[in-house]
């Protein structure tokens, strides 16, 4: 029977879900309180699906049967409120579309780290021959996917504000990377962020796979909570494990039912102790899915990165020019300064999202010559930094940023952007941030 669909958002998940929901033949509606995007209104005018945008018409959404909401519109907004006071189901495009496939889905998500695994499985699924889709946050709407493509397998990055949407679907192999604080203010603090997390392993079964980083006290805390079917199988650096991966000095080992890849962590394409948490939850799942394991080890070693992420630039005059654009946060610029080798002048700043700086101190200390500020505002990195290192300077552009990088380095050393904040004080968002550095660095 028809069903009346509404869909609030037309970006790339509420377009995906319309497209879907109109071809299985729903009543369907769009509604978005901002401007819609050229390239979305064309889509949907060309499926003949209505919408309006700049306002939320209250009677054309609240018949609905269902509502489909994009992940950015927090539930505090009225017209959300008033649905859910009317009883209507508010769900996510990975809900919705997770209802009209059989395909095999491995679902990736944690503070950091999501992007990057997401699209290194993808990477090793794709080398190995299968017939995989990604999708999530990454590339194109996965219900568009589902209502366009035949994939056996997806490869889904969620978000915590996807997974809160989410009721009765599951994961096939699910994949938590970790849990480090991060949009507070949208979960009234902690608990409620680590329980959007821990929804990636609802309704799983003991046929399914749960893949976790044994490293991390958050995750290790709250398993205890859960009464957990799927089969458990964790990564560590520091410990050895039964089952699932980890190090023995520099030898990676995935162990899956007493089948073992083994690896010289030199041979990883993606560096760093972060990405090598990346690598090893990667591998896990290609090995639950039975890959070879010489296509496992080529696929891990021939990745070519993801934009903005630990980036190499260039090099010049021996100075290494990193574009670690993504790291929006304290967490991921820990790992990041963590895994330069050389001496480091460090960009970072912009808008800070309530940043604890003190879990860097020991790292500025041992490895950090010199820091350019990047933000409007950089009293708290002065106040955190200023007595630690030789030289602490602000900038109000890119271009700036790069130009005294290199006055200030000196042949070996390394330059990297990895500003643990957002960006939206200098630029339109990280992405734009890490092209202009790049763009700066290329014209030095
Ligand atoms: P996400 O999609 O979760 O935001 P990304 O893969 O886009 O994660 O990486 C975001 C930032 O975090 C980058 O700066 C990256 O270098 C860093 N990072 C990547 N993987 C990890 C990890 N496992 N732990 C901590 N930081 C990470």
């Amino acid at each position: 029977m028809s069903k009346r669909i509404v869909i609030l958002g037309a970006g790339e998940s509420g377009v995906g879900s319309a497209i879907l929901a109109q071809k299985n033949g729903d009543d369907v509606f769009v509604s978005d309180f901002g401007k819609i995007k050229d390239k979305y209104k064309q889509k949907l005018n060309d499926y003949k699906i209505a919408w309006e945008e700049e306002k939320h018409t209250e009677n054309l959404i609240l018949n609905a049967d269902e509502i489909i909401k994009s992940p950015g519109i927090p539930e505090k907004v009225a017209i959300v409120k008033s649905a859910i006071e009317k009883g209507i189901p508010v769900i996510s495009e990975i809900e919705y579309a997770g209802r009209y496939t059989d395909a095999f889905k491995i679902c990736i998500t944690g503070s950091n780290g999501k992007t990057t695994t997401t699209t290194l499985l993808y990477h090793i699924l794709k080398n190995a021959g299968l017939n995989v889709g990604i999708a999530g946050n990454v590339g194109k709407s996965w219900a568009l996917q589902i209502a366009e493509e035949n994939y056996d397998y997806y490869v889904i990055e969620l978000s915590s504000f996807q997974l809160d949407g989410m009721i009765d679907f599951k994961a096939d192999i699910a994949i938590l990377m970790n849990i480090t604080p991060d949009h507070l203010d949208r979960y009234n603090g902690m608990q409620g962020y680590t329980d959007s997390k821990f929804r990636v392993i609802q309704n799983q079964t003991d046929q399914d796979i749960f893949i976790y980083c044994a490293d991390d006290e958050v995750t290790k805390q709250e398993l205890t909570k859960y009464n957990i079917k799927a089969q458990q199988l964790p990564f560590s650096l520091n410990q050895k494990l039964n089952n699932g991966a980890y190090l023995d000095n520099e030898t990676l080992i995935i162990k899956y039912k007493s089948n073992e890849l083994i690896m010289s962590i030199q041979e990883l394409a993606l560096k760093g102790q972060h990405n090598t948490y990346n690598s090893m939850a990667a591998g896990i799942a290609a090995k639950v899915l039975k890959l070879r394991k010489e296509d496992i080890r080529e696929s891990l070693s021939n990745f070519q990165g993801v934009e903005h992420r630990l980036e190499f630039v260039l090099k010049v005059h021996g100075i290494e020019f990193i574009n670690d654009s993504k790291a929006t946060n304290v967490n991921s610029t820990w790992y990041a300064l963590e895994s330069m080798p050389n001496d480091v002048i460090w960009i970072v700043g912009g808008i800070d999202k309530g940043n604890d700086y003190t879990i860097l101190e020991e790292l500025v200390r041992k490895k950090v010559k010199s820091i350019i500020c990047l933000g409007l505002d950089n009293t708290k990195i002065h106040k955190a930094f200023g007595e630690i290192v030789e030289t602490i300077v602000d900038v109000k552009s890119a271009e700036e940023a790069v130009k005294t990088a290199y006055y200030l380095a000196k042949k070996d050393d390394n330059v990297l952007l990895s500003p643990a904040c957002a960006s939206f004080d200098l630029f339109d968002n990280y992405e734009d941030r890490g092209k202009q550095f790049k763009q700066a660095v290329r014209e030095l």
